[in-house]
């Protein structure tokens, strides 16, 4: 079966074209400029390549009820044109006969993480994108999860350790998740990319500990199955072993689960088994979801 895949970010588009089982054919990839520009060039990568579906992981908010009128609209993002921009409406006239799979890029990385990678065969997973911004998507007895919109997991208040003074970057919440441990909130509270700290600088510890107080709260509410985290700052894998640590130290045996209680936590919190792959092979499984409906 022949699908294609959009992953569509901020500041890139990656388009593709892979099968069912999650193997990307070919690819290419573009800046995001304005939509009108960005749009012309996804639609001639597709225009002769006759894929059966197409799947959209796009950044957001996005709006993904079917029942709602604005079905397929990038909502509110500050990004200039983009904002009440109908994406998917988009694809349809430039292929009307094309199913299209839409859902924000992290639920399509969380999927794709499913059909194709760490999380091959469970019903439920969580996967968790920490780079330029924070966000979730997730699995719930088999569904992605969404609601009134999606959930926002990057945006929860963090309790401030006591050695860091820096007040958060998110220009909503101040010392929210993102506000504390996405990439520019490390730049600017050390002065430097995080790409250009030392494995061993203090810097990870910290942020280690703000994962951690994160995915605590994930584990409580969602009990996912498996923990996945990619983006950027996860490259760091010095952090893996940090934030399994102050996981069970914030969990403190209250969960009385063999996954989190014992050293089994390093498959339980895991990178991608996809790696940097696993959004354009989420729109993969975006496409094949679409495609099967
Ligand atoms: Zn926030």
């Amino acid at each position: 079966m022949k699908l294609g895949a959009i992953e569509a970010g901020g500041t890139k588009f990656v388009v593709a074209v892979g099968n069912e089982n999650g193997e990307v054919l070919e690819r290419a990839s573009f800046p995001t400029t304005s939509p009108d520009e960005t749009m012309k060039e996804t639609i001639a990568f597709f225009k002769d390549k006759d894929v059966e579906a197409i799947g959209l992981g796009c950044f957001g908010p996005i709006d993904p009820d079917k029942n709602s009128p604005t079905y397929g609209y990038i909502t509110t993002t500050p990004k200039p044109g983009w904002a009440n921009y109908n994406i998917v409406g988009a694809l349809e006239e430039a292929f009307p006969d094309t199913p299209i799979g839409f859902d924000t890029d992290v639920n399509g990385a969380c999927l794709g993480e499913a059909y194709f990678g760490a999380a091959q065969g469970l019903d439920s997973a969580l996967y968790l994108t920490i780079g330029t911004g924070i966000g979730g998507g997730a699995i719930v007895e088999g569904n992605l999860v969404h609601g009134l919109l999606h959930p926002e997991m990057g945006h929860m208040l963090m309790n401030v350790r006591e050695d860091d003074p820096y007040k958060g970057k998110c220009p909503y919440h101040g010392t929210c998740f993102e506000g504390m441990a996405a990439g520019p909130a490390i730049a600017e509270r050390w002065g430097k990319n995080g790409n250009e700290l030392p494995a061993d600088h203090p810097a990870w510890d910290l942020e280690a500990w703000y994962i951690a107080q994160a995915l605590a709260i994930y584990v409580l509410t969602l009990s996912p199955k498996k923990i996945i985290l990619g983006g950027g700052v996860m490259h760091q894998k010095q952090l893996f072993p940090q934030i399994h640590k102050y996981l069970q130290e914030r969990l403190n045996g209250y969960i009385q689960k063999e996954e989190i209680t014992s050293d089994k936590i390093k498959d339980y919190v895991v990178y991608p088994g996809l790696g940097d792959n696993a959004g354009i092979c989420g729109a993969l499984a975006l496409a094949k979801v679409a495609k099967e409906d």
